[in-house]
């Protein structure tokens, strides 16, 4: 089954989006985020506020590494 796209306005520019080989647990977080509800992802909400994005922020809001 091919991969859905997101629809969610910054995934271009978007480092957890673009991770290349992801774990399980990272498509279900970009399934559950990116795909289904990119409003509810912390990364998604720093863009729209115009916050520094840390590179190690993750979907959930956790910060990662
Ligand atoms: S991780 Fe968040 S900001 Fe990035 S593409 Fe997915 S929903 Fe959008």
């Amino acid at each position: 089954m091919p991969e859905q796209e997101s629809d969610c306005e910054y995934r271009a520019t978007c480092h957890f989006y673009n991770v290349k080989n992801m774990t399980p647990a990272n498509k279900r977080l970009k399934e559950h985020y990116c795909i289904e509800w990119p409003k509810k992802c912390a990364i998604y909400q720093a863009k729209a506020t115009g916050k520094p994005v840390s590179i190690t922020l993750w979907p959930t809001g956790k910060l990662i590494g």
